[in-house]
């Protein structure tokens, strides 16, 4: 490390887990990165991993956020790195329509992240929880919230709006909202330095295939429409989310097959998606395997995921201008060169055709074009960098706030 570099902590604090990295700033790969989980239970663990070696400890103390923080803390102590350390980046999932960028961390906005606790009850509360131990640890450095539905705000109204009445939009906060915004940001500003196209005047449709997964249309750098909506749950197939469903399906099922609020919410959650298709796995590496052997549920399971998939990537692109390329990006998507020929193949109509040779080349961490040459729109590869987009925003907001 470079004696001015300047180091930023990332963190992503969930419910029973603290996702950490530490970034140097003007560098890619995290110098050291980590996972405590288990918090809460009985058997807390923390894990370091650096580029040379990777290890996991038990947390003392019963183990909740507190402790971890205080091992984070520790191990960048031992380093050396706490006095170089500028800022922290946290990841906050819901913002509402009350962030369109990222943040420094004020009461006010603590304030109003609380404010959009109801729609994600699930992921605000423990990012708060985070935020607080953070700046009580480090309060003389500023920290930084980077939200996952800020990019979305782009969107025009007739993408968001859902046909219902509108008092529910103006009481409830009822909208699309979109998620997973810091990926497809960071994947379309890669896509255009990679395709060389011009940052002013492009359309891309990103497609981030994680446990999670959401398509979002980009026009420009700014996202215009996407597959999530008011929560996390609408659009794509996901491990073991439904994504779009009929309504009418879950007033059915609530009608006649008994099921209360807590339990729809676990069936379409928990139990749904490449899971529930397959009754096998949410694992798309496991489910390619069992299809490789002739396991009929997961052969369905990918073959519903790549189809929901290419109707919204067609969708999508009916947003923009016109399309250039389809990007692939999380671990089905950087991964998975069965699901991208099986999506590639329903998107035919747009013309792609696709390399089999670079299609295979693509692993974790390669990012690159798998249409043939000279075809347009293109589909590429784009690896995603999260941390590193959080930990460039928060060196930047923490810059800013020192010069003012
Ligand atoms: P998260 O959304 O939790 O961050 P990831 O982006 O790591 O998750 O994606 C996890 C998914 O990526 C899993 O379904 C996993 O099976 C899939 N995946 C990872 N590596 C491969 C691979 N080599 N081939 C196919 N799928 C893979």
């Amino acid at each position: 490390m470079s004696p001015d570099a300047r180091l930023i902590l990332v963190l992503n604090s969930g419910s029973s887990s603290l996702k950490f990295a530490v970034q140097s700033t003007g560098q890619r790969t995290p110098l050291l990165s980590g996972l405590a989980e288990r918090l809460g239970a009985a058997d807390p663990l923390i894990t370091f991993k650096d580029p040379e070696n990777k290890r996991s400890a038990p947390l003392p103390g019963g183990g909740a956020h507190a402790e971890a923080m205080d091992a984070v803390l520790a191990e960048l102590g031992a380093r050396g790195w706490l006095g170089t350390l500028a800022a922290v980046g946290h990841r906050v999932v819901h913002g509402a329509e009350r962030f369109t960028h990222s943040v420094v961390i004020t009461p006010a906005v603590i304030a109003e992240i609380e404010a959009c606790n109801p729609l994600a009850p699930l992921h605000n509360p423990p990012a708060l929880v985070g935020i607080r131990i953070a700046m009580q640890r480090l309060p003389a450095i500023p920290h930084v919230a980077v939200l996952d539905t800020a990019f979305h705000q782009t969107m025009p109204p007739e993408a968001y709006f859902y046909a219902v009445p509108m008092s529910l939009y103006r009481e409830h906060g009822v909208r699309r909202y979109g998620f997973h915004g810091t990926s497809h940001r960071f994947v379309a500003m890669e896509a255009v330095k990679l395709l060389g196209l011009d940052p002013n005047d492009h359309g891309l449709v990103t497609a981030h295939l994680g446990n999670g997964a959401s398509a979002t249309a980009v026009q420009d750098g700014r996202s215009v429409d996407t597959s999530m909506g008011l929560t996390p749950l609408e659009g794509l197939v996901m491990g073991t989310r439904s994504g779009d469903i009929d309504a009418g399906a879950v007033l059915h099922l609530m009608r006649t097959a008994g099921y209360d609020t807590a339990g729809m919410d676990a069936l379409l959650n928990k139990q749904s998606g490449l899971l529930g298709l397959s009754e096998l796995s949410n694992d798309c590496r496991e489910l390619e395997a069992a299809a490789a052997e002739g396991h009929a549920g997961a052969r369905i399971a990918l073959e519903v995921f790549a189809h929901r998939l290419a109707r919204h990537v067609g969708g999508l692109a009916m947003a923009l201008r016109r399309l250039d390329a389809v990007i692939f990006t999380g671990g089905i998507g950087e991964n998975s060169s069965l699901v991208r020929a099986m999506t590639l193949a329903r998107l035919q109509p747009f013309g792609m055709v696709l390399d089999p040779a670079m299609n295979q080349q693509m692993t974790r961490g390669a990012s690159g074009v798998i249409t043939g040459s000279g075809i347009t729109p293109c589909a590429a590869v784009v690896a995603t960098n999260e941390e590193w987009l959080i930990a460039r925003d928060t060196a930047e907001l923490a810059q800013q706030a020192k010069e003012r």
